[in-house]
């Protein structure tokens, strides 16, 4: 079958059937690694295959691995499918078209220049996130520009940049910086010399601005970003325009090898991978991708896995052992992820490693506690459950066990006797009797179902099916005009043109 997308010079649109990140999806991790996958403007696609309640449908197809947003990247082809020379040269010019204005080169040799120019004359472009040159001030004269960019703000990108909202493929949430100081003290205390940072800018800048000090016990740090808005700050040794979903360094071997000199630094002692990925991404291809780079340290890597809890059993999956901790990861720009004490809700993210947790100390002043019997700092409120030996609190609030689930649930729980298990006060009764709602597995529940995001996914594209048609049908009829629309406002076109920037 030949999917739209072979008429030559459209781009790689799908069938109307949908494709990634519309459907219940799921990738396929064991592809045949003799059969090389297309390539993107984000590097080798993945291979995906479509579930409907439960079965895999056979046809399985090829989708960009990042961007879960088909306006993103619409990448689509069927694996059985021989794409047309002519759509294979639209590809080709396509990811051409996807590659960043400059070169990492170039951009080095730009922030070179740019360091050496006076005060004055040092100006950032907030409508393109931009540092200028002399020669561009021309170019920009009508936008936004923040002027006399101190050295202390170049070390800073993170607060010069905004912040990706873009939410389903790149949503950047930074770190509080009570966070950001924990985790820099936490790897120092633990004797740490380098710091892999795979999507932690903040984090990476933290560490450089941490490390003026004496050299001998400075920590480094390489930065490994989808966001190559940060290439203009950093030289090629701290910075790598990175995809974590398809281990794909966008500038090929050289950056490649810069990464394993870091890793192999040593003989591969000392270092720490800490990453942060979009929460909406899929974990199977970062435990991939993650086993890769600890193969490239040639050790044991240790790793601090940021994601939210009710990823566990998805990670242990992968990682067996893994262990959660129960610090609570904050954001800056997170309404909801913010800390707790103000009487606003707790943050749900928390740090996986296979660092063993009785190494770990958590902050005291903030109500952890370390726990002898479980031998790892826990939250204030979690408890330690005589029935089950265990600290059991997995979101920071004080669980109760429950004798006829010869388990702790959460405080709000109650049992119910029809289900036969603890569960919200108000649920309806007819999911599965025992264990599960999604699976109707014993061993977990609903929260920790391995098959969560598959289910998610499915819902969501229910609804958006539903709603892309309605899209379209106003794009029909309001086509033309909404591209100029007077109600867009300053602060949202700006953040358009540099996505496109970031995009094109
Ligand atoms: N809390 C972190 C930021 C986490 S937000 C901090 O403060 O440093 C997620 C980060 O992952 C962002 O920096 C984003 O640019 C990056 N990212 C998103 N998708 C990515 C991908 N496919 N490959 C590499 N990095 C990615
Ligand atoms: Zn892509
Ligand atoms: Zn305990
Ligand atoms: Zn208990
Ligand atoms: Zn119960």
């Amino acid at each position: 079958m030949a999917a739209p997308g072979d008429a030559p010079c459209s781009g790689e649109a799908e069938p109307s059937a949908g494709g990634r990140g519309s459907s219940g999806v799921e990738v396929v991790l064991l592809s045949d690694p003799a059969v090389p996958a297309p390539l993107c403007p984000h590097g080798p696609t993945l291979l995906f295959v479509k579930v409907s309640q439960g079965k895999e449908e056979a046809r399985r197809f090829y989708a960009c691995s990042a961007c879960r947003d088909r306006k993103d990247c619409n990448f689509f082809q069927w694996e059985d499918e021989k794409p047309s020379g002519a759509r294979l040269t639209a590809r080709e010019s396509r990811n051409q078209r996807g590659r960043p204005p400059l070169s990492r080169m170039q951009c080095v040799e730009r922030y070179l220049r740019f360091i050496q120019l006076p005060l004055t004359q040092r100006k950032f472009c907030q409508s393109c996130q931009r540092l200028l040159l002399p020669d561009d001030w021309g170019e920009h004269r009508e936008h936004q520009l923040v002027g006399d960019v101190s050295v202390s703000q170049l070390r800073r990108p993170s607060q010069l940049l905004y912040p990706l909202e873009n939410k389903k493929t790149n949503a950047q949430y930074l770190f509080a910086d009570r966070t950001c100081q924990f985790l820099v003290g936490l790897v120092s205390t633990l004797g740490f010399r380098r710091v892999l940072c795979v999507g932690t800018p903040r984090l990476h800048e933290l560490i450089g601005l941490t490390a003026s000090g004496d050299k001998k016990s400075t920590l480094k740090s390489l930065l490994l970003d989808i966001d190559f808005r940060y290439s203009q700050f950093y030289m090629e040794d701290s910075f790598c325009h990175y995809n974590m979903f398809n281990h794909h360094f966008f500038d090929g071997k050289p950056a490649l090898e810069v990464c394993r000199a870091f890793l192999q630094e040593d003989k591969g002692e000392g270092v720490i991978m800490v990453t942060d990925p979009p929460f909406g991404g899929l974990v199977e291809p970062l435990a991939v991708t993650f086993k890769k780079l600890i193969d490239d340290s040639h050790q044991e890597m240790p790793i601090f896995w940021i994601f939210p809890y009710f990823f566990e059993a998805r990670i242990c999956q992968f990682f067996p052992s893994f262990c959660m901790l129960d610090y609570q990861v904050d954001y800056d720009n997170h309404a909801l992820y913010k800390h707790g004490k103000t009487g606003r809700k707790q943050s749900p993210v928390r740090i996986f490693t296979n660092i063993p947790p009785n190494k770990i100390p958590l902050p005291t002043e903030e109500g952890y506690r370390f726990c002898p019997l479980c031998q790892r700092y826990v939250s204030l409120e979690n408890q330690h459950c005589e029935h089950c030996n265990s600290c059991t609190s997995k979101d920071g609030r004080k669980w109760k066990h429950c004798f006829l689930c010869k388990k702790c649930v959460k405080p709000s729980w109650i049992h119910c006797s029809f289900c036969n298990r603890c569960a919200v006060a108000h649920h309806s009764c007819d999911g599965p009797k025992d264990g599960c709602f999604i699976c109707g597995e014993r061993d977990h529940k609903r929260s920790s179902c391995p098959n969560i995001s598959t289910l998610r996914k499915a819902s969501k594209a229910v609804r958006k099916q539903k709603q892309r048609k309605s899209n379209k049908m106003k794009m029909e009829t309001t086509e033309g005009q909404s591209m100029n629309h007077p109600s867009v406002t300053g602060r949202r076109k700006r953040r358009e043109r540099a996505h496109q920037y970031l995009c094109s």
